[in-house]
C-alpha cells in the first residue's frame, strides 16, 4: 500500500456486536471505488472482543488495519489518534454503527476530487430514526454552536467527513487537548461542500454517548470556541455594582433618621446571593485555567498501544511506544 488514496478511519468502543455488519457492507463499497484505500480502525481500548474480531477479519482484508489505544480514551480522542496514523491522501471518518451509511463515501470522494475541495461534511437530512430525545437536544447542541463559532457550521454534521491530506497535516498540528473536530474543522476555513445522508438507526449494539458524555462533548465545544462564559462574570459583577450603589443610597438614608438595628434578613440575603454569583464567576474562570493546565502540561490524551501497519514501508515503527500528541506532530 504504497501510495495509499483514501483512509477510512473509525473509530470503535465496545462494538464486537457490529463489526461483521460493519466489514459486510464497507468493503464491496471500498472495494468498488477502484482505489488504493485502507481502513483504519482504531479500537478504543474496547473492553470486549472488538480487538480480535478485527485482527480475525484482517487476515482476509489486507486493508483493514487495527490500531489499538491502550485505554478507552473517548471518541474525539480516538477520531485523533486515527488522523495520526492515516496514510491517505483523502481521510474518512465514520461511525462505527452504521448510522452514516458507508455508500456515501464514493460520492464524498467524487464531489471533492471533482470540485477540488478540501472538505466534504456528511450532513444528516433525516433523523427520523433518532430518538425525539437524541434530536432535540442535537438541534439545540447545533443551533448554539452556530452562535459560538459562527455560521460556517453546516448543522447536522456529526462526525462523517472526508478530509484532504493538507486538512489532516492542519490538524496534526494544532496543540489543543479536547479537540471537537466537527467546529475545529469547519473554523479553519477550508473550501467545502455537503452531502446529505439519511441517518440510519443503530445496526447492532448501544449507544456508546451516554447523558454524561453529550453534556461533556458540549461543555468542550463551547469552552473551546468561546469566553462568553466569561463574560457573564463581568456582566453579574456589574448588575451587582448597580445594586449595591442603590444599598448604600438606602443604608445612608436609613442611619439619618436613625433607625438601624432590624434588617437581619436583607443582609443574610445579599450576603448569600454575593458568595453563590463570585463561586459560579470563580468556577467559570477555573475551567479555562484548567484547560491552559492541561494545554501546558502537554500529556498525550491517548496511547497508541498496536498498530497492525507498524513496520511497514512508510509507516514507523509502533509496536508499543507511547506517542504524545504534540511531540508526534512536531517529529520532522
Ligand atoms: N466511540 C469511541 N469511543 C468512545 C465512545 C464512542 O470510539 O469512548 C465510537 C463508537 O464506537 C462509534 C462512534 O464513536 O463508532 C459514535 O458513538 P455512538 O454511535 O455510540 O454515538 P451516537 O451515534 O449514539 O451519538
Ligand atoms: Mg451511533
Amino acid at each position: 500500500m504504497e501510495n495509499t488514496v483514501l483512509s477510512v478511519v473509525v473509530p470503535m468502543y465496545d462494538e464486537e456486536a457490529v463489526i461483521p455488519a460493519l466489514v459486510a457492507r464497507l468493503r464491496p463499497v471500498l472495494d468498488g471505488l477502484g482505489v488504493d484505500y485502507e481502513v483504519v480502525a482504531v479500537d478504543d481500548g474496547s473492553a470486549d472482543r472488538t480487538a480480535n474480531l478485527l485482527f480475525e477479519h484482517g487476515r482476509t482484508w489486507p486493508e483493514l488495519r487495527l490500531v489499538r489505544l491502550r485505554r478507552n480514551s473517548g471518541h474525539q480522542a480516538a477520531l485523533t489518534a486515527g488522523l495520526q496514523r492515516a496514510r491517505g491522501d483523502w481521510v474518512v471518518s465514520i461511525d462505527a454503527d452504521l448510522q452514516d451509511p458507508p455508500e456515501a463515501i464514493a460520492e464524498m470522494l467524487r464531489v471533492a476530487r471533482e470540485q477540488g475541495l478540501d472538505v466534504v461534511y456528511g450532513v444528516r437530512s433525516d433523523r427520523s430514526t433518532d430518538s425525539a430525545f437524541k434530536r432535540h437536544t442535537a438541534g439545540a447542541y447545533y443551533r448554539l454552536m452556530r452562535r459560538l463559532v459562527g455560521g460556517d457550521v453546516p448543522a447536522q454534521a456529526g462526525d462523517f467527513r472526508l478530509l484532504s491530506r493538507d486538512v489532516v497535516e492542519v490538524l496534526k498540528k494544532l496543540p489543543e487537548r479536547a479537540p471537537v473536530y466537527r467546529l475545529l474543522v469547519p473554523s479553519l476555513g477550508f473550501a467545502s461542500a455537503e452531502v446529505a445522508y439519511a441517518r440510519e438507526r443503530r445496526a447492532a449494539g448501544e449507544t456508546k454517548y451516554p447523558l454524561r458524555r453529550m453534556v461533556a462533548l458540549a461543555w468542550d465545544s463551547t469552552a473551546n470556541f468561546s469566553a462568553a462564559p466569561l463574560r457573564i462574570a463581568t456582566w453579574l459583577g456589574g448588575l451587582a455594582f448597580v445594586a449595591c450603589l442603590a444599598l448604600m443610597v438606602f443604608g445612608v438614608v436609613v442611619w439619618a433618621n436613625g433607625t438601624v438595628i432590624p434588617g437581619w434578613t436583607s443582609l443574610f440575603l445579599a450576603v448569600l446571593l454575593l458568595s453563590a454569583v463570585q463561586l459560579i464567576c470563580l468556577g467559570l474562570l477555573g475551567e479555562y485555567v484548567a484547560r491552559i493546565y492541561r494545554t501546558v502540561q502537554d500529556r498525550p490524551t491517548f496511547h497508541i498501544g498496536f498498530d497492525s501497519a507498524a513496520g511497514e514501508a512508510g509507516t514507523d515503527e509502533v509496536r508499543s511506544v507511547e506517542i504524545p500528541q504534540q511531540r508526534a506532530a512536531a517529529l520532522p
